[in-house]
């Protein structure tokens, strides 16, 4: 008898499967190539059957894989993912498996002896507890700890719990496995051999070697970044999100997904526990937690005898000098002490503006609404779409001498350099970590206290733990709140908070500094108090009188085209039919407008927000009408449901 199977491409196409003739042995999540419409495809094998079909089949070219490599609860979830996301069967599914071809040597196990998790203080124990009553059951714990209260000592107790008293499995998702390096070695020592770590600054061969670690029930924990929301865990019975707030959650194409949306509905097929863990949580996740709806797990306290530090702020009008003197002045302490010092400036490149005499005007990137930015070297650098030239050459086309303005990290570090001859200063942002072990490499130098120093952008406000840094310093604290987009003052009270937090983790008293031109702005007010609870109740007003979430939920469609009529006619025809299901009462539909960066990589780009309680209705006319839509190949529909940028 003939074998049959289903298979499914990684292409952003409507149909969900197409059948193909395959050998004798094939099986369901093997991968197969395949020439689809003349051309050669890698597909995924969905289903088998002996169903002739009544038209011609192909048959496969050759089957990839000898075992699966991709398990049922995957395919059922890649269909979940489908519906929710309004993407292609194809694309969703092959989200789950490595890939990409980066190289880099990460050892975070180098070195290491088994042992015990920490003893719990009371609120930790409580918190454990409590949530560790609902295994076996789907629920939803948010763990509200201030920064340095030792969440990470409470996820490794309930890890363990499974593993002793189960034959469950284990999902820790963190926002960027550099950063957690400490949260990795102790995992590794609590659990030797038992970890599988997903993180795409390993090759494709180790990250493969894990995933298939997993997906043969060898190991039983894994840990990774967005994308490990879908390894294939076997028998899930907990997940746990650290810095839950994180923004590299939401994934930015196709399928645009959320890892806390896709961890829910892994717990609840699975009966599985999530714990959502921030000092900052989202403000829809606390809400949650604060109306009933989740279970609330407080840390309010840093164990042992460590302190939260104390916050303190400083005026630097216009940002006249680099550093303020009460800066620069505890920075000389705590150098001439030999403890440590971290330096928030999140803004990234030498100077951020520059401005031509001749024109009155920052010169602007050819290709996007935004401006050049100048970095080190004699380089001009478009962040938007990393368009660059040199500087020299900019002067001679427009006959005049540029001037640079503003301060970034890396004029920061030169600063610094000189400021302090003898300091060893190091550098994070994405400019230093193009090579991805620089940044295990940085972590594990300031955490073994051989630097003085750390300098760099929001990346080092993620998580750090090192014992030796009392002193926090935040540089133009201000950064973010101008932009248009409601979030922008919920992240910059939680990139303030959570770098403060970096200071006097240990026995050692932690002192923060923050330096502003905006003294004033209550979210710099409140993140002075370190106060999560105020801003939480004067944001949620806020979204209630502009139904934002958590009172609404948003859809964002958005049309990019480099033909800037093209871009324009499609978002209006979007338009058109979404008018057709309005006005309804649980629904505000604003635009179409163009986005407040109109224009990123020469591509025009328009859209339109949905702001509704009833987001299964729109996803529904979405689906029905707007992904079937005949639009011109010149132009890119985006449909992203509950986006965190709107800009
Ligand atoms: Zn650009």
């Amino acid at each position: 008898m003939i074998q049959y199977a289903e298979l499914t491409f990684d292409l952003p196409i409507l149909e969900d499967t197409f059948t193909y003739e395959v050998p004798p042995g094939t099986q369901v999540g093997m991968r197969v190539e395949a020439k689809l419409r003349g051309r050669k495809e890698e597909g995924i094998v969905l289903s088998l059957h002996h169903n002739e079909p009544n038209y011609e089949v192909l048959q496969v070219d050759r089957v990839i894989d000898k075992t699966p490599v991709i398990n049922e609860e995957q395919i059922g979830l890649a269909y979940w993912v489908k519906e929710q996301y309004l993407a292609s069967l194809g694309e969703c599914i092959h989200k789950m498996i490595p890939s990409g071809r980066r190289h880099s040597k990460v050892k975070l196990t180098e070195g290491l002896t088994a042992s015990e998790p920490f003893k719990l203080n009371e609120e930790q124990e409580a918190a454990y507890q409590n949530i560790k009553s609902d295994f076996g059951k789907d629920s939803i714990h948010l763990l509200f700890g201030i920064t340095g209260s030792g969440k990470t000592e409470v996820y490794l107790h309930l890890i363990r719990d499974i593993l002793q008293n189960s034959n469950k499995g284990v999902l820790l998702l963190v926002p960027e496995i550099g950063l957690t390096y400490h949260i990795i070695r102790k995992l590794e020592a609590v659990f030797p051999g038992e970890i599988a770590l997903l993180h795409s600054a390993l090759k494709v061969s180790e990250r493969f070697k894990a995933y298939t670690d997993l997906l043969q029930g060898k190991k039983r924990i894994a840990v990774g970044t967005r994308s490990a929301v879908f390894a294939p865990v076997s028998n899930l019975g907990l997940v746990i999100i650290d810095e839950e707030h994180d923004g590299s959650f939401k994934e930015h194409s196709t399928p645009r997904y959320h890892a806390r949306q896709v961890a829910l509905q892994r717990c609840r097929t699975n009966k599985a526990v999530l714990v959502l863990g921030s000092a900052t949580p989202s403000l829809e996740v606390y809400h949650l937690a604060k109306t009933g709806k989740i279970g609330l797990q407080v840390l309010t306290k840093r164990p042992g005898t460590a302190k939260p530090p104390t916050v303190r702020i400083e005026e630097n009008k216009k940002d006249a000098r680099l550093l303020g003197s009460e800066l620069t002045f505890a920075i000389k302490q705590r150098l001439d002490k030999k403890e440590q010092v971290i330096l928030l400036l999140n803004r990234r490149g030498y100077s951020p503006l520059i401005y031509s005499e001749k024109e009155k005007t920052y010169i602007p990137c050819p290709n996007c609404t935004s401006h050049l930015c100048y970095h080190k070297k004699g380089t001009v650098i478009c962040h938007l779409c990393g368009f660059s030239d040199s500087l020299q050459r900019l002067e001679t086309k427009l006959g005049e001498k540029l001037v640079m303005m503003g301060t970034g990290t890396q004029k920061l570090e030169e600063f610094l350099l000189e400021t302090f001859p003898g300091a060893k200063v190091e550098r994070l942002d994405q400019d230093s970590i193009q090579d991805k072990s620089v940044l295990t490499d940085v972590i594990g130098r300031l955490v073994d206290g051989e630097i003085d120093i750390l300098t760099g952008t929001q990346m080092i406000s993620k998580g750090l733990d090192a014992a030796r840094v009392t002193l926090v310093g935040v540089l133009n604290a201000g950064i973010g709140l101008g932009l248009p987009d409601f979030r922008a003052g919920e992240r910059v009270f939680s990139l303030l908070t959570q770098v403060a937090g970096r200071a006097g983790r240990s026995d050692l008293a932690g002192e923060v500094l923050i330096e502003t031109n905006t003294v004033d702005h209550p979210i710099i007010r409140m993140a002075l108090d370190q106060d999560y609870i105020r801003f939480y109740e004067s944001e949620i007003k806020t979204r209630e009188e502009l139904f934002y979430p958590p009172f609404s939920r948003l859809v964002r469609i958005l049309s990019r085209s480099k033909d800037e009529s093209l871009s324009l006619k499609t978002i209006e025809e979007v338009h058109q039919v979404l008018k057709k299901h309005l006005p309804e009462p649980n629904t505000v539909v604003l635009g179409p407008a163009p986005c407040p960066f109109y224009k990123i990589d020469a591509n025009f780009r328009n859209h339109i927000l949905i702001k509704t309680t009833v987001q299964n209705k729109w996803r529904e006319i979405l689906k029905k009408e707007i992904r079937p839509l005949k639009i011109s190949k010149n132009v890119y529909l985006e449909l992203d449901f509950d986006p965190l940028d709107l800009v």
